[in-house]
């Protein structure tokens, strides 16, 4: 069998694309965590709007647009 790398069993690279999906989302998680908790250094930040104005199943998307929004 030929994988999509056009490498025979084992592919490393194959074996890597997992690893490097969760290294992404392991990234994306510690940004958020990052954000949110230097955010908190000040009373009225984003952060702690989100902080305390939303539920927790939509931090992920708020902090993501909040983030996309701070940048230049
Ligand atoms: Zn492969």
């Amino acid at each position: 069998m030929i994988c999509e790398h056009g490498n025979t069993s084992p592919c490393v690279e194959c074996d890597i694309e997992p690893l490097r999906a969760e290294n992404e989302k392991l990234r994306k998680d510690a940004e958020r965590y990052r954000w949110l908790r230097d955010g908190n250094n000040e009373k009225e930040s984003e952060a702690v709007h989100i902080a305390v104005n939303f539920y927790g199943f939509e931090w992920d998307e708020m902090i993501d647009i909040a983030m996309q929004e701070a940048q230049p």
